[in-house]
């Protein structure tokens, strides 16, 4: 498989650390507000890139954190911090804010298919791993405090500007407000690893350090969550352009003078969704959501179709008439794929063959609009209709675009948590596959442990729905 990586900026052969085992890490949400669907975009890409992983045969784990604390609007002690805007906004507190604004994170991502990660870590879970980390920082030179904070000395390296020479007057651009200067800092370039002594004293979550009563800088979280959960060695690292620089800058200049040594060895980063009037941005005040949509009329998963359609390296720009556009594509595609009758014997070599076309073309650069090309072709092939629905099936597990099963409507999952809500559907899968068999006693097993587990299943049109007692 092929992947462009910003690291070495050509497309490179993927090759991870550890033979057939993937560790990926996945920026999360800052969760002082809903997702707009640009940063939804960029999660759906990276939810394609990891299933095609799994397609393509690695073991992959995935850990994403959440920003709860630590995201200033600027980089240096003087932006304003995000998680307190918001609880300010709707007088409520960080805590409060940041529960509600990661289940609504998830509530879209489930909308859109996007699988839950197998690890999700708030900032706020890792504080002892980032004092350590600090701790090791100064005694090793790479750090230094100054006006009560802690700051990493980007002079310590070599090369710190990996991702390519970036001129110091566009240090503000990833930090996405306007820079004041830090006067603590020695360097320009220079980042917050601990902040006791902020600009901000109203700081609602604060921790002890050896530092003082402080709070931790952004970029430290992923750096700790990575290698906590991880490890040292990281395969692919991914996130929106804007977190490029400084964001991952920082996180491989801290991560690496850590370790000792390399730390990742692809980035993957999604460009943007824009509007027509230019960035998205949750700032703006208005802002498109997944459920901005649903009022509109609209499937998430249409969605999710139109980001597939662009190729993740391109920006993309959103509008109602590109959407409809995207709608219709997909209402032709799943018609038509609902008239395709079940029948005949599966062809398991036309099968292989076929995952094989769409592992090569997907698997060069992540090519989602070919892999949904290559289920237009599907419909064209000259074989039984259960062939080609088996074929669509398996390229569905990359894409997720429901393609078999087009009404599926989110059903109240009760408080089932995201793994549960995967194990069951992989129970009701072996089930359908175990009916198709004809193996009635596997058939019935399997709907005994789903009772068991409270789940009730409804046999519908437009297949399995289930519901919990
Ligand atoms: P945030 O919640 O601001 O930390 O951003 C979450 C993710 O969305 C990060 O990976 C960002 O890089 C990404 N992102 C932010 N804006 C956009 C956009 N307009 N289009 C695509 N991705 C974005
Ligand atoms: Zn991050």
């Amino acid at each position: 498989m092929k992947l462009y990586n910003t690291l070495t900026r050509t497309k490179d052969e993927f090759v991870p650390h550890e033979e057939g085992k993937v560790k990926m890490y996945t920026c999360g949400p800052t969760v002082y507000h809903f997702a707009h669907i640009g940063n939804l975009r960029t999660y759906i890409m990276e939810d394609v890139l990891e299933k095609f992983l799994r397609f393509y045969g690695y073991d992959v784990t995935r850990a994403m954190n959440i920003t709860d604390v630590g995201h200033l609007s600027s980089d240096a002690d003087t932006g304003e911090d995000k998680m307190l805007k918001g609880a300010k906004r709707e007088h409520k507190t960080v805590l409060e804010i940041a529960k509600y604004y990661t289940d609504a994170f998830f509530a879209d991502c489930e909308k859109l298919n996007i699988k839950y990660p197998d690890v999700v870590a708030p900032a706020t879970s890792c504080i002892p791993e980032y004092i350590e980390m600090i701790t090791k920082l100064l005694n090793d030179g790479y750090a230094y405090q100054a006006g009560g904070n802690v700051y990493f000395d980007t002079s310590k390296l070599k090369n710190y500007y990996v991702f390519g020479n970036v001129d110091e007057k566009d240090l503000a651009v990833g930090v996405r407000d306007s820079v004041e200067e830090d006067s603590n800092k020695k360097n320009k370039a220079d980042f917050v690893l601990w902040f006791t002594k902020s600009k901000f004293d109203d700081q609602e979550l604060k921790w002890d350090s050896p530092w003082g009563n402080g709070y931790p800088g952004w970029h430290i979280e992923c750096s700790n969550i990575s290698i906590k959960y991880l490890g040292e060695y990281l395969d692919i690292h991914c996130g929106g352009i804007d977190n490029a620089f400084p964001h991952h800058t920082n996180e491989i200049a801290q991560s690496e003078a850590y370790l000792g040594h390399p730390w990742c060895t692809n980035w993957f980063h999604v460009l943007h969704l824009n509007d027509e009037t230019g960035k998205m941005s949750k700032s703006k005040g208005d802002f498109l959501t997944v459920s901005l949509l649903e009022q509109k009329g609209y499937d998430p998963i249409a969605y999710r179709y139109f980001c597939l359609q662009s190729h993740y390296r391109k920006p993309l720009v959103f509008s109602y008439e590109n959407l409809d556009n995207a709608v219709a594509a997909y209402d032709k595609l799943v018609k038509r794929i609902a008239n395709i009758p079940d029948e005949g014997e599966v062809d398991t070599d036309l099968v292989n063959a076929q995952k094989q076309i769409f592992i090569d073309l997907v698997g060069n650069d992540l090519n989602t609009a070919l892999g949904i090309t290559k289920v237009f072709d599907v419909l064209k092939l000259d074989t039984n209709g259960a062939t080609k629905r088996f074929i669509i099936g398996e390229f569905d597990k990359v894409l997720s675009l429901n393609l078999l099963n087009p009404n599926k409507k989110p059903v109240n999952h009760g408080n089932v948590t995201p793994e549960q809500v995967e194990e069951i559907e992989k129970l009701i899968a072996e089930r359908t596959e175990a009916r198709k068999a004809k193996n009635w006693a596997e058939a019935d097993r399997i709907r005994d442990e789903l009772n068991a587990r409270g789940v009730i299943l409804k046999d519908t049109a437009a297949g399995i729905e289930w519901t919990v007692k």
